[in-house]
C-alpha cells in the first residue's frame, strides 16, 4: 500500500530561453515569408513541438540540399558548422539561424583555441547535433571526449596546450569526472573561460537532485533524443529516485509504475512545452496524486532576442516580438 499520494513538480523545468526562441523564430519565419518554411533538423529535440510546427506549414530537412533553392531554412538550436552555413549560401538559401547564444558562445572558444594551436577535448556525444557543429568550427583541433572512460584513453601531441569543452547538455556530475580525469593526465588541461554547460541545463538539474531524495518515483516529460531529458532521468536515478522513467506524453505513464509509489517528481526537459507536463499532472491526479507541491531551486528570466534576420518587420521597424523568454519555469 503507498503512503499519502503525492507530486513533487521540480523547478526550474521545462522551456529555457534558447528553445523559445528558436520556436518564436520559426514562427515569426511563417508569419513573415509564408508557408513552407524549411528548418534544418529538429529546430528544438521535442517531437510535440516539432508535429505542431509542421502542421503550421514548417517541413523539415536533414541537409540543405534538401531545401528549394532561394527559400527560406532556418537553422536548429542546436547550431551549425561552418560548412552547413556555407552550404546554404552556396545554395542561395536565406538562412535564420536560430543557434541558441550559449552554443555559439562554444563556438567561438573553438575558434579561438583553435586559432591558438590548442588541442579541444570537446566533452559531448558524438553525432549530436550540437557535437557536430561545434566540432565544424575546428576540425582539426577537435578530438570528441564521450564519457569519463574516454578521458583515460584519448592521446594528444601536445600535453602543454590542451583544452577542455563541452556540449551545453551534459550530466554536470559526469562531466566533472571526464574532466578530473582528463587532468590527473594532462595537469596543465585548461578550462572553458566560462562553463559551457548552459544555466538550464544545471537549474533543471538541480531542481532534480532535490527532488530526487524524497521520490519513489521520477517522470521525466521529453523526447528520446532531447539529451538534457535523458540526462534528468540519469541524474534522478543517481540522487535517490527508486525509479525513473522518460516519456513524451502522459498517456505513456504505465499504471505499474504507480505501484505502491507515494511520491512522484516530475520534471520536464529544456525543450518541452508546459502543456505536456499538466497533462502529466492531469494523468497522476486522476491516479490519486492530487496534492502537488513545486520544489523550486532557481528563478530564470533569462530571454534572448530573436535572430537578427528576424529582429525588424520588413517595413525596417523593430519587430516588438523581438524578444523571446516565454519560457520562465
Ligand atoms: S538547453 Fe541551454 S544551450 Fe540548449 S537551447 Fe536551452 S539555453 Fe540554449
Amino acid at each position: 500500500m503507498a503512503g499519502h499520494k503525492r507530486v513533487l513538480l521540480a523547478a526550474p523545468r521545462g522551456y529555457c530561453a534558447g528553445v523559445d526562441r528558436a520556436v518564436v523564430a520559426v514562427e515569426k519565419a511563417l508569419e513573415r515569408y509564408g508557408a513552407p518554411v524549411y528548418v534544418r533538423k529538429q529546430i528544438v529535440h521535442n517531437i510535440h513541438v516539432v508535429t505542431e510546427l509542421e502542421g503550421k506549414g514548417a517541413i523539415f530537412v536533414d541537409e540543405v540540399d534538401e531545401v528549394p533553392e532561394g527559400a527560406h531554412v532556418v537553422f536548429s538550436a542546436h547550431g551549425v558548422s561552418p560548412a552547413v552555413v556555407n552550404a546554404a549560401s552556396d545554395r542561395g538559401l536565406h538562412a535564420i539561424d536560430a543557434t541558441c547564444p550559449l552554443v555559439t558562445k562554444v563556438h567561438r572558444e573553438a575558434v579561438r583555441f583553435a586559432r591558438d594551436d590548442y588541442r579541444i577535448l570537446l566533452i559531448g556525444h558524438d553525432g549530436h547535433e550540437e557535437v557536430e557543429g561545434t566540432a565544424g568550427e575546428a576540425p582539426d583541433h577537435v578530438t570528441i571526449v564521450n564519457s569519463p572512460e574516454e578521458a583515460d584513453h584519448v592521446v594528444v601531441d601536445d600535453p602543454s596546450k590542451v583544452v577542455w569543452l563541452s556540449q551545453t547538455t551534459l550530466s554536470v556530475d559526469e562531466t566533472m569526472e571526464t574532466v578530473r580525469r582528463l587532468r590527473a593526465r594532462f595537469p596543465q588541461l585548461q578550462d572553458p573561460p566560462s562553463d559551457d554547460i548552459c544555466y538550464a541545463t544545471q537549474n533543471r538539474q538541480v531542481a532534480i537532485k532535490k527532488v530526487a531524495r524524497d521520490a519513489d518515483l521520477v517522470i521525466v516529460v521529453g523526447s528520446a533524443n532531447s539529451s538534457n531529458s535523458v540526462r534528468l532521468v540519469e541524474v534522478a536515478l543517481e540522487h535517490g529516485a527508486k525509479a525513473a522513467y522518460r516519456v513524451d506524453y502522459a498517456d505513456e505513464v504505465r499504471q505499474e509504475w504507480l505501484d505502491g509509489v507515494a511520491t512522484v517528481g516530475v520534471t520536464s526537459g529544456a525543450s518541452v512545452p508546459e502543456v505536456l507536463v499538466q497533462e502529466v499532472l492531469s494523468q497522476l491526479a486522476g491516479a490519486g496524486y492530487r496534492d502537488v507541491e513545486e520544489v523550486r531551486t532557481a528563478e530564470e528570466d533569462l530571454m534572448f532576442s530573436l535572430p537578427k534576420e528576424l529582429r525588424q518587420d520588413p517595413s525596417g521597424r523593430r519587430d516588438e516580438r523581438a524578444l523571446g523568454g516565454r519560457g520562465r519555469a
